[in-house]
């Protein structure tokens, strides 16, 4: 299958790469493009004075309805969504945000531009998110906030955390931008805890090329939003503090509105990708792929693997090999964020778990431009990087 006899063949030792442009874990999902161009065209075409109903409206209707909630508020990306959220939803007077560790590398930031100081919590090594347990250690007199973010795969246990944020009376936001597809326990995901965040970036499922939105029930904190998101002008012309401009505009809308068009097609287009993983990792010792749930409804986005103790190399160095094939894997949520230095304050306890599993897992191309030769490519250097594993380490680090 792959061209490589001996190491002599990889890329890292003057070998030809594996392929010719990269193969990545994020790539610009294409809805269909008439679609898309014919949203465009009417918001050129309907003459629309600025402030008139328009397609972010739409699309907001049209997230609303797709996670069963009565309000969404569409940002100019996640980032602002979740500020926003943050700042809303925190306790007066209060100053921590219990969030994990293991998670997008930018949560630590945003909480910091809300002057909130991020609290890490363990995770669950079954779910790699937090759950009432772990989250419950971290509460004191201090804590504003819980945020619970769902894994890459499948979902954290996002009842228990709406149960603990109950019992002690705190607001709870959940980042859901890795399942905005999925259910839990059958119920779609979208309407749990006060508010729920998404991004529509471009490696996200619904690709907007840029943008995220809200999700909520909750129509004071929707109106609020919607005020702060727009520099925080009222009708009437006064103010309310912390307005930004994060509005997202109508050309993004028309992206995410095609792609919402498109997405059974593309679950449909990872599905029939995760099963070819899927089948071919079985034969690779040592790389064991996270399996999503399939009682619930999920998107078969992410591809992600286990290096076990059987896998005879590091991480970092099955990255490089990887790399230089022009497979661009990526470590997942590595570092942990509590590992990093911040120019702001952070609290962490034991979070010799989250240490342990930040080590060991790792993502595989994905996506749109991902096909089933590329996969059954991918595989079999996976299996070429097993079988030579003591001569790639030896040559590598006598380099
Ligand atoms: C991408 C991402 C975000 C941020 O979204 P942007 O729209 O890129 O700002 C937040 N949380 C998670 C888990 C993400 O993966």
């Amino acid at each position: 299958m792959i061209h490589k006899k001996n190491i002599s063949d990889l890329a890292n030792f003057g070998g030809t790469a594996l392929f010719a442009t990269p193969r990545s874990t994020s790539n610009l999902v294409r809805p269909d493009v008439e679609t898309f161009l014919l949203h465009s065209k009417s918001i050129l075409e309907q003459r629309r004075r600025i402030g008139a109903p328009s397609l972010v409206e739409q699309l907001e209707r049209e997230l609303a309805e797709f996670h069963n909630t009565t309000f969404c508020v569409a940002f100019s990306n996640g980032f602002w969504g979740l500020a926003l959220a943050m700042k809303c939803l925190a306790v007066p007077g209060k100053t921590e945000i219990v969030m994990p560790s293991l998670t997008y590398r930018r949560m630590a930031d945003i909480a910091a531009w809300v002057k909130l100081v991020p609290h890490y919590c363990e995770i669950d090594a079954h779910t790699l998110g937090i759950n009432a347990e772990t989250a419950a250690r971290c509460i004191n007199e201090n804590t504003a906030l819980l945020l619970a973010v769902h894994p890459i795969v499948n979902c954290c246990e996002i009842d228990g955390l709406v149960g603990l944020a109950e019992r002690n009376n705190l607001p709870l936001l959940v980042d859901a931008v890795e399942s905005v597809y999925e259910t839990y326990k059958g119920k779609k995901i979208g309407s749990f805890g006060n508010a729920e965040c998404f991004s529509m970036h471009a490696s996200k499922l619904i690709n907007g090329f840029e943008g995220g939105y809200l999700t909520t029930n909750d129509p004071d904190l929707a109106e609020k939003l919607i005020k702060m998101r727009s520099m925080g002008v009222l009708e009437d012309g006064r103010t309310i503090p912390h307005g930004i401009d994060a509005t997202m505009n109508d050309v993004h809308a028309a992206m995410a509105l095609a792609s919402l068009l498109d997405l059974p097609a593309q679950v449909e287009r990872n599905r029939m990708r995760y099963e070819a993983y899927k089948h071919m990792l079985g034969s690779v010792p040592g790389i064991n792929l996270l399996a999503f749930d399939e009682r619930e409804q999920c998107s078969y986005k992410n591809i992600v693997v286990r290096l076990s103790a059987e896998w005879p190399l590091s991480r970092a160095d099955t990255l490089s090999i990887l790399h230089s094939e022009r497979v661009i894997a990526r470590p997942y949520y590595s570092p942990a964020l509590h590992m990093k230095r911040t120019t702001y304050p952070t609290i962490a306890g034991d979070l010799s778990l989250t240490e342990s599993l930040a080590e060991q897992f790792m993502l595989l191309p994905c996506g749109y431009f991902v096909d089933d030769d590329d996969t059954a490519l991918i595989v079999s250097l996976l299996r070429f990087i097993h079988d030579h594993a003591d001569q790639i380490t030896r040559q590598l680090h006598q380099k």
